[in-house]
């Protein structure tokens, strides 16, 4: 069975009241900042989102995302194959002050004019989900670990500036 893309913006507070499920499909190359970090990517990537009015009356998504991405090996810079699965629990917000009283348990989400962008969120959740390094086997790497001791300024000239993991550490780090 095919499923359905997902919407990119919807209107969470009606969902939420209607306890509402949405599963769907988000393409990969849509995400420009995901690109930036590991590179471009293709492919889908599969979301489940639950909107629901919670005991407390907070209005929350509890989601699920899985992707099969490309991301570069540490040590060789070719990209391998890695599965990237994340479950996450948002809280809806309109404002700054009312993120920072939700429980550390709830990302917030910003919700402006009663709507959300799913694709932001989506993109968001998978950066935050991308593992920090990721290394081939020693095997089936393009650097062995004697080029990597004896071979140490060639393959300076070939790292990039900044390891787009760095990036990613202090993404974490903040949130
Ligand atoms: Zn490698």
């Amino acid at each position: 069975m095919l499923t359905s893309r997902l919407p990119s913006r919807v209107e969470p507070y009606k969902l939420a009241a209607h306890s509402e499920h949405l599963e769907g499909l988000v393409a990969l190359d849509d995400f420009a900042r995901l690109a930036d970090e590991v590179g471009a990517q293709s492919g889908d990537c599969h979301v489940w989102l639950d909107f629901t009015v919670d005991a407390q009356g907070r209005r929350v998504i509890q989601g699920r995302l899985t992707a099969d991405l490309q991301l570069p090996c540490r040590r060789c810079l070719v990209p391998m194959g890695q599965r990237v699965e994340s479950d996450f629990l948002l809280g809806m917000v309109t404002s700054d002050a009312l993120a920072a009283e939700l429980p550390s348990t709830h990302e917030p989400v910003l919700v402006e004019n009663e709507q959300l962008n799913l694709l932001t969120v989506v993109e968001d959740e998978l950066i935050l989900s991308l593992p920090q390094v990721v290394y081939h086997d020693e095997a089936d790497c393009n650097v062995s670990r004697d080029q990597l001791s004896s071979g140490k300024d060639a393959l300076a000239s070939e790292q990039p500036a900044a390891s787009p993991f760095e990036v990613l550490k202090r993404l974490k780090d903040t949130h």
